[in-house]
């Protein structure tokens, strides 16, 4: 099953993850992540005739993505930390939405067919661990929950969150006005500097990717 992940993106990005020595270290379930994020890495330098960074290591780690590069600017650190924060909601087997759990002392992404436990099992466990944030949501939303079409989307729950933890440190006035879909997700932000401006296009790109 590692095979398809790793012939797939090694075809399509030969020169992000061709000299990647380990291999990628991850289960199929994540190859749109991926795909979504090494697309919008050379869409990104292309455009600005910069090198184009190389994978050290890809890989899943406390039950999440990482990507470490051998070189990156803030756009590309917004496009990584969004990549990080999807794949916390992505079975790692399938790609479906999941949840990130504990089982014997590990943690992972898994989709309740492969293996999630559900919420009522989850509040009958003993486990101290909590993984939500304890930080609680500002009142006011940075992006809607929803699309101009009236369609709820959890990445938008997502982007909000991870924004506006970004938002809450640096202090910045970013703010979706609109959300529509078609081709990805197209925002109407104002206020974004360039980490925000990453995390907004790795949230269409990946939506994408999941609708091909
Ligand atoms: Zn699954």
């Amino acid at each position: 099953m590692i095979g398809l992940l790793e012939n797939t993106l090694r075809a399509r990005y030969p020169e992000v993850v061709g000299s990647l020595s380990d291999g990628i270290q991850c289960d199929d379930g994540w190859l749109d992540i991926l795909n979504a994020l090494f697309s919008e890495i050379t869409k990104h330098c292309k455009g600005l005739g910069i090198p184009i960074p190389r994978a050290r290591q890809v890989k899943e780690k406390t039950g999440s993505l990482r990507c470490y590069l051998s070189s990156k600017d803030d756009f590309i650190a917004g496009l990584i930390q969004m990549s990080e924060e999807i794949s916390g909601k992505t079975c790692e087997v399938c790609g479906e939405p999941g949840l990130m759990d504990v089982e014997n002392n590990v943690v992972q992404v898994r989709c309740l067919r492969h293996g999630a436990r559900t919420e009522a099992e989850r509040e009958r466990s003993t486990t101290i661990w909590r993984l939500e944030s304890n930080r609680p949501a500002s009142i006011e939303r940075r992006v809607p929950g929803m699309t101009e079409e009236g369609a709820h989307l959890w990445i938008l729950d997502l982007l909000n969150e991870v924004a506006d933890d970004y938002c809450v440190k640096h202090a910045t006035g970013f703010r979706v006005n609109a959300v529509r879909q078609g081709d990805g997700l197209q925002f109407e932000a104002r206020g974004a500097d360039q980490r925000l401006d990453g995390m907004m296009a790795m949230t269409s790109a990946f939506w994408k990717r999941r609708l091909l």
